[in-house]
Formats: structure tokens, C-alpha cells, sequence
């Protein structure tokens, strides 16, 4: 089976365990909910999802497929000022392209503004929130420090009719952006300064993607959250490690209104962290904005939309989510470990083929000119049911310009003047003579065949250290290739020790465009959904911008890891 792009379905073979599966089980025996499990996925639509967010992802639609639940895509479109519906369409496509599936359950915390705003007003008369007029200067002055407590506001005593009054004014739009915020009334001495009468609605004159015009205020990330979940049926409500001290107010919200019990559960776990990139989309958006990738599916780019384009599989996405596993614990990912899942992926499906990146003419001086012959080569050796096909050989072919030194070192294997190499599914060669220009630069070589060394032939089984791949020059067909690698060229681009700016460590050689390559004949009929292995080289797809005369492969991965190489010399 070829891995392809169209969406294969989630999960992998063996469920994990970790502790919120263990709290997600529990719940589940003891009947807590009294109904289905559902969980929810909430992007904001202020970005493209990336590797971080597959986690998320994989761990809230996994939960809810390994207990017959519901995973919501809820988006979480409370903030207008940088929310896009370009972002609204590609969440879901990547979200789908994992191999996730939400049904009919896609919400918007946006179609619950009406409600939202019912359920503040409801909190102004049961004494539980104010119209609050400080200014955002004086709501930072006011909140104090974790050790010292804050200051009551002077606002803080206005009267139901007063606050339901001012209220509708704010909704109305009768007051200025920053004017008047509505708070919930809880403790200005809580150690936990998100208790300290946070802020539920603020004023913003700005229209929002959705809802237009209709609103100029809009609720805050704490009120909305917990509410969007309680309004769905959300029983886990899972979300990374930073929402922890959030969580008291969480669970306050719910309980001073009405909503259905048992509230949901918020259950916090330990964000991604990836090393060689970053993860916030701030940044990301920084990398879009000033152009140093070519947009949000640049394939250097940590996104699912990157990632996809750079020919990662969704099933290797998946596996390496599974095997990160889901912990309490802040720390740091070898980017390591997903490109090995990546080529693991990748060795099990791709096919096999020749093609030569940096060509080297060879010309084959004892071979007859007109003369093709059909080698037979095999598709994929993790995979017998792949088959075999025929590659053309002739007179001249292209070799990889590195697989010949003039002056090798000792343990050079490969093809020097003088030397034998072994052809891959072809004859041994022998370099007799060396072409160059005026410039010294090597331009040909001139090879002549051991006719007897082709498989099955007398002299097959002569023992050559080196073998290496070619293609045959009159029936090559020429694409760009661009090769990829690590975005950056530290393990934390966002923390490093010298304090510079994340984008003074962008790889430069993270991107490596190769105009003039030659590839096998039956890479023609190359297709977008399939993976290659060019042998020796790496795994390559086909570019999305590729056409049929103009053929474009982006280089996923190579076949081993020289990152760990160069930190073992170092
Ligand atoms: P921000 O809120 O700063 O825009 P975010 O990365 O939190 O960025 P959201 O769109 O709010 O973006 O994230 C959606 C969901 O994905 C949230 O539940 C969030 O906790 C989760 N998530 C985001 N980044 C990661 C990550 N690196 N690892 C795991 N989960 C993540
Ligand atoms: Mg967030």
C-alpha cells in the first residue's frame, strides 16, 4: 500500500495509557457523566495548526475514539483582531488530512455570544459581577503581585440596576474601546491572581470574521471557554499545562450559574516543545509576515500544512504523537524523534527509483552506441508485492557528481580514476579517463563496462565495495528538486543562551533548490499522493506547484540523520 494524502483513518493499532486516559477511564466506570464522554479540540483561528496542535489533536479525537465519544472542533473565535477565515478552512483541512473526523460537531464559541451574554447578566443580578470603569493602566495597578494583594476597584459596590444598566450600554456601544470592562466579583486577596476579579468582557469596536458588526464587546478567553464546554456537553476539557492556575476560575464560572452538573473537567497536560523550531504561532506568523518562507505551507515550516506539503504522511504524524505519549512534565522534543518516525513511515511504502541530483556525464566508451537495454529494478525491498520495472540503460548516463573523487581519500568507495564501482542493477564500471574544461573543472568521465558483470552474467558476483545509482542520459527527464532540512540551526531558537532574536538562527541551508536534476524515465508519471525513495538520497513527493513539463519534488527527509552525526563530532 502507498501512503497517500487523502485522509486515513485514525487510530493506530494499540490505544495508550497515560493519566488522563486513566482520570477519562475512571469517569467512565464510576457513570460520572451519566452520558457519552466528549471532548473537543478549540483552535483559535489566528493561524495554521502546527505539530504542536497534532498532539492536541491526537490526544482529544483519540480519547474520544478509543471510548465510543465525541470529539468537537470547536473554534474559539472570541478575539476579532486576528482571526481570519483563512484560517477557519485550513484548521479543518488539516484536522482531516490527520485522519480526524468531528461529524456535524464543528461550533463556533462565536454562535454562543447571545448566550454568553445572557449568562453575564444573569451573573450582574446575582451579585457576582460589575461594570468596572478603571482603565486597563489601572486594572494592572489594581491587580498587585503574587505576593501582594490587589486593590478593590472603586466601581466595585455599583448597584445590579446600575451595572445591568451600563451593560446594555456597553453592548449598545455607547462607551470607547477601554472604557469599561464587566468583572466577575471574587477576591482582590486571592493568591491566585487570575481569582483577583477578572475581566469578562471588554469593549472592542472592531468586526469579527463571523459576526460582523453585530457585537463591540466580547467575552474574555476564561468566561468563554468554560461556557462554550458547558453549553456543548464537554465532560473532559483538555488543554495544555498553562491553564492550570486558570482552572479555579474555570470551575467558579460554571458554578454561580445554572448550567448542567456535573460541570466538565478541566485536565491539563504538558505542551509540545520541538527542538531546531518553534511552536507559537506569533512566531510563525513573524516567519509568514516577513517572508522568510515562503508562506504558512513552506515545507520548512513546523505546520501540518508544511509538513504535508514537505511529504510527511498523516500516519507518521499520528505515530509520533503516540509515542511522545502525554505527561505532566514541560520539556523539550528531539525533533529527532519525529524524523524518525517519518522515515519510518516512509522506508515501509515509498517505491524505489534512480535519480541524480548533481549530474556528472559518464560516457561508456566500450558500449555500443543506439544500444538500450531494460534492467529490471525492484520497487521496494520492505514490500515484495511492490514489484519491479524497467529502467533504460545506454551508452551515456548521469552519475551523482560526489560519487567521483580525481584525488580520493583512502576509504573512498566510490568511482576515481583507474577504479572500479558497481552500477546499481547494472554492469561494474571502470573510469579510464578524466574531461575537463578550461578550468580545470571535471566535465566527463570516460568508463568502459565489464560486459560479463550484470546480474546473472560470469563475472555477476566479483567482489566491488562500492555500488552506485545513474540514469541513462537520453531517456532522463529533468525536474527541480529542492532539499530541505532543519529550520534552525539551534536546539532552541526561542531561548538561546546569547539572547538574540529567534530569526538570527534560521538555517540557511535549510533550503537547497537543485534546477538541472535527471530522473528515471518512470518518474513521469509521478504521482502528488505517492512517496519515492531516490536511492541513496532521501524521500521525495511531488511539489503541490509541480506540472507535468515542469516537474518539482520536495525532498521530505534523508535516509539517515546527519544532525546526530555532527553532534557526535562535536
Ligand atoms: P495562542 O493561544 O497563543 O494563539 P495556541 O498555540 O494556544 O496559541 P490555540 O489555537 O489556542 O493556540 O490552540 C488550540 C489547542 O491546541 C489548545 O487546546 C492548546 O492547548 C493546544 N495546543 C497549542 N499548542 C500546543 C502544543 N505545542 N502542544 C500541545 N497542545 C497545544
Ligand atoms: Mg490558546
Amino acid at each position: 500500500m502507498q501512503p497517500t494524502d487523502s485522509p486515513s483513518r485514525a487510530p493506530e493499532s494499540e490505544a495508550p495509557s497515560d493519566f488522563i486516559r486513566d482520570i477519562v477511564a475512571q469517569d467512565l466506570k464510576t457513570g460520572k457523566y451519566g452520558r457519552q464522554l466528549m471532548t473537543r479540540f478549540p483552535p483559535e483561528p489566528n493561524g495554521y495548526l502546527h505539530i504542536g496542535h497534532a498532539k492536541s489533536i491526537c490526544l482529544n479525537f483519540g480519547i474520544a475514539l478509543e471510548n465510543n465519544g465525541i470529539c468537537n472542533l470547536r473554534f474559539d473565535d472570541t478575539n476579532p483582531t486576528r482571526e481570519d477565515v483563512e484560517y477557519v478552512d485550513s484548521i479543518q483541512e488539516d484536522v482531516r488530512w490527520l485522519g480526524f473526523d468531528w461529524g456535524k460537531n464543528m461550533f463556533f464559541a462565536s454562535d454562543y455570544f447571545e448566550k454568553l451574554y445572557n449568562y453575564a447578566v444573569q451573573l450582574i443580578k446575582s451579585g457576582k459581577a460589575y461594570v468596572c470603569d478603571l482603565t486597563p493602566d489601572e486594572l494592572i495597578e489594581y491587580r498587585g503581585a503574587p505576593t501582594v494583594p490587589g486593590k478593590e476597584s472603586p466601581w466595585r459596590n455599583r448597584s445590579v440596576e446600575e451595572n445591568l444598566d451600563l451593560f446594555a450600554r456597553m453592548r449598545a456601544g455607547q462607551f470607547a474601546d477601554g472604557s469599561k470592562t464587566l468583572r466577575a466579583k471574587i477576591d482582590m486577596a486571592s493568591p491566585n491572581i487570575h481569582m483577583r476579579d477578572p475581566a469578562l468582557y471588554r469593549i472592542r469596536k472592531v468586526d469579527h470574521h463571523r459576526t460582523g458588526n453585530k457585537w463591540c464587546i466580547y467575552p474574555m478567553y476564561d468566561y468563554a471557554h468554560c461556557l462554550s464546554d458547558s453549553i456543548e456537553g464537554i465532560t473532559h476539557s483538555i488543554c495544555t499545562l498553562e491553564f492550570e492556575v486558570h482552572r479555579p476560575l474555570y470551575d467558579w464560572i460554571l458554578e454561580q450559574l445554572p448550567v448542567p452538573r456535573p460541570q466538565p473537567q478541566q485536565i491539563e497536560f504538558a505542551r509540545l516543545n520541538l527542538s531546531y523550531t518553534v511552536m507559537s504561532k506569533r512566531k510563525l506568523l513573524q516567519l509568514v509576515e516577513e517572508k522568510l518562507v515562503s508562506g504558512w505551507d513552506d515545507p520548512r515550516m513546523p505546520t501540518i500544512a508544511g509538513l504535508r506539503r514537505r511529504g510527511v504522511t498523516p500516519e507518521s504524524i499520528r505515530h509520533f504523537c503516540h509515542r511522545i505519549g502525554v505527561t505532566k512534565y514541560n520539556g523539550m522534543t528531539d525533533i529527532a524523534l519525529l524524523e524518525h518516525s517519518v522515515r519510518e513511515a516512509l522506508n515501509k511504502h515509498a517505491m524505489r527509483v534512480m535519480a541524480v541530483l548533481r549530474p556528472l556525464k559518464v560516457v561508456l566508451t566500450n558500449y555500443p552506441e543506439g544500444k538500450v537495454e531494460e534492467m529490471e529494478a525492484i520497487n521496494n525491498p520492505e514490500d515484495q508485492s511492490a514489484g519491479t520495472r524497467k529502467v533504460p540503460f545506454s551508452r551515456i548516463i548521469y552519475i551523482e557528481r560526489d560519487d567521483f573523487m580525481e584525488n580520493p581519500p583512502k576509504k573512498f568507495f566510490r568511482l576515481s580514476p583507474g577504479n572500479e564501482v558497481r552500477l546499481r542493477y547494472a554492469y561494474i564500471i571502470k573510469c579510464v579517463d578524466v574531461v575537463k574544461d578550461t578550468k580545470g573543472e571535471v566535465t566527463e568521465l570516460h568508463c568502459t563496462i565489464d560486459p560479463d558483470s550484470k546480474a546473472g552474467g560470469a563475472t555477476a558476483g566479483r567482489k566491488i565495495k562500492g555500488t552506485i545509482h545513474w540514469v541513462s542520459s537520453a531517456h532522463a527527464i529533468q525536474a527541480e528538486v529542492r532539499l530541505y532540512d532543519r529550520l534552525f540551526t539551534v536546539e532552541e531558537p526561542d531561548s538561546a543562551k546569547d539572547g538574540r532574536d529567534f530569526k538570527a538562527y534560521l538555517n540557511p541551508a535549510a533550503l537547497e533548490t537543485l534546477q538541472n536534476c535527471k530522473l528515471e524515465p518512470s518518474l513521469a508519471n509521478a504521482q502528488r499522493e505517492r512517496r519515492y525513495q531516490f536511492e541513496r538520497l532521501g524521500y521525495f513527493c511531488l511539489d503541490q506547484a509541480s506540472q507535468p513539463g515542469r516537474l518539482l519534488f520536495n525532498r521530505t527527509i534523508s535516509l539517515r540523520d546527519s544532525w546526530a552525526k555532527e553532534a557526535q563530532k562535536q
